[in-house]
């Protein structure tokens, strides 16, 4: 059932290719966040979905993939022109987001037999089995809207919960699509319920709400930890994915042929720009080695130059517009910080000029590449989440190890070498959940995803993305039975 929100009020979904209204969508606010809960909450002690088999579970997370698939082009559609980004990166993430439902269905299903523990004696018998944890609340944000949501909602109903999503207010529209896929493959009324509405009131409601069990949000920093203190206040479980400053750590070797040099270029223009940089796993520091630093840089920097950005929707166009005019503001305020603190300028640092693909009142900037940074600058500090990629030097490989790690996040991070025990001497040492060897930015459905540090707490995809939304249960039972004469009277 699809309601107005309480209040009436409905926000302006943008284009952030020209800054027109692409849709009105309901503005929910405390009341409708409430209203959702206990739809939630009724759904789930109703056990309609809880308590259905886990075969049930699983055949429904691939009828889901199945009608992604169906939908691919029209979702990715939707996601090109609700975030910007391009519509080839808009048919990835439907993929994506597919494997991750097919991954869920699987895991689910080999998962779901108990373990059994040895208890020390024959006339015990002693099992772990998992439950659901309840009612969850999800918060998502804009940057890859169908992809945080899937990977919060398919082991959450993997699993048995019930759920309420909040997707962010300025991408909200592939999430409203993928709630109506659920409900097409089958999911029971009230499993699945989905509130539009602004980060405070809704966000916070659903923090705070005690009928909610538990809180997954990802998003930034800032806005994770106030929600997440306010869930922890109410004693809920919580999971936080939040930003990252990503190392990309070239050495020297690795740019020892001309093939090896291409390819670690390639990959340094793919991690700082692809979606504009905005991606929480961006390699938007370049920690290269000093002897290869000019060579890497001119060509690093040739090639940002020659990056083709439009909307996201026109054929040929590589990098689409920021998702908001607050997000062009933030990245023009980060490079003249980064400027007036001694960055070097090789390229970008300013809104292209208009043209038939890219309107004068879409939110476009270009590619930048500062060279010259250091600690101390606020660039390298902070998560400016653009297409602003910064450069810092070292001459050892401690020295290559200490500027990677020293960052307060720790979400990913990439070596560049040739000399494999060197890469992987030096990917044990990065303290980021992800590391990648001569790569950058795969990730798959079976490997567990999250950071270190302040890059947030607990882990999404992998076994352990389905075990936050299950319970751990230890029956034991005493198979004989008799008095334990602990008291004597
Ligand atoms: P944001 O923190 O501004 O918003 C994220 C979501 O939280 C939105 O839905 C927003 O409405 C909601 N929100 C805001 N304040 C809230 C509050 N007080 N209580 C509850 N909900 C609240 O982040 P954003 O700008 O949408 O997204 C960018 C951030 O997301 C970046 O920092 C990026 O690194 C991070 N991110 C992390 C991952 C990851 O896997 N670690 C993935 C994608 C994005």
């Amino acid at each position: 059932m699809w309601l107005p929100a309480a209040s009436g009020e409905t926000r302006e979904v943008l284009d952030p290719a020209d800054a027109t209204t692409l849709q009105l969508v309901s503005e929910g606010g405390a009341e409708d966040a409430d209203a959702a809960v206990a739809a939630a909450r009724r759904a789930f002690d109703a056990g309609d979905w809880s308590r259905t088999p886990v075969a049930e579970r699983s055949a429904l997370l691939r009828r889901v993939a199945d009608l992604l698939q169906r939908d691919r082009e029209e979702i990715a559609l939707i996601e090109s022109r609700d975030t910007g980004k391009t519509l080839e990166e808009g048919r990835v993430d439907v993929d994506d987001v597919t494997n991750a439902f097919r991954y869920f269905a699987d895991l689910v299903m080999n998962e779901s037999g108990g373990r059994v523990v040895d208890a020390g004696s024959p006339d015990v018998h002693s099992v772990i089995v998992h439950e659901p944890v309840g009612v969850c609340a999800l918060i998502t944000p804009w940057n890859y809207p169908l992809l945080q949501a899937s990977w919060k909602i398919a082991p959450a109903i993997a699993a048995g919960n019930t759920f309420v999503i909040k997707p962010s207010e300025v991408t909200p529209l592939s999430t409203v699509h993928l709630v109506k896929l659920l409900v097409e493959a089958g999911l029971p009324a009230g499993v699945a319920n989905i509130v539009t509405g602004a980060g405070l009131p809704v966000g916070q409601r659903l923090a705070e709400h005690p009928d909610v069990d538990l809180f997954s949000f990802t998003g930034g920093l800032v806005s994770g930890t106030k929600a997440g203190a306010a869930a922890v206040s109410g004693a809920k479980k919580i999971a936080l994915e939040l930003g990252g400053k990503n190392p990309n750590v070239v050495f020297a070797d690795a740019c020892a042929t001309e093939e090896g040099f291409d390819t670690a270029v390639d990959q340094a223009l793919n991690a700082a720009f692809i979606h504009s940089g905005q991606v929480c796993s961006a390699g938007a520091r370049l920690i290269i080695e000093e002897s290869v630093r000019d060579r890497f840089v001119s060509e690093l920097a040739r090639r940002a130059e020659k990056i083709k950005l439009g909307r996201g929707t026109e054929d040929g166009v590589e990098c689409g517009p920021l998702v908001s005019q607050q997000q062009l503001d933030k990245v023009e305020a980060y490079v003249a910080s980064a400027l007036a603190e001694g960055a070097q300028l090789r390229c970008g640092g300013a809104r292209p000029e208009p043209s038939e693909v890219r309107p004068a009142t879409g939110y476009f900037y270009a590619p930048t590449v500062l060279d010259g940074c250091h600690r101390e600058m606020k660039v390298i500090r902070e998560e400016t989440f653009g297409p602003i990629l910064t450069v810092e030097t070292f001459s050892t490989e401690d020295e290559a190890v200490a500027l990677a790690n020293d960052t307060e996040y720790g979400l990913a991070g990439a070596v560049f070498s040739a000399d494999t025990a060197r890469a992987r001497r030096v990917a044990a040492r990065l303290r980021h959940g992800t590391v990648w060897i001569n790569d950058y930015h795969p990730y798959l459905p079976q490997a567990e995803w999250g950071g270190f540090g302040k890059s947030g707490i607990g882990r999404e995809l992998g076994p352990a993305g389905l075990d936050e939304y299950r319970e751990s249960k230890h029956i034991y039972e005493n198979l004989r039975p008799e008095p334990v004469r602990w008291f004597a009277g």
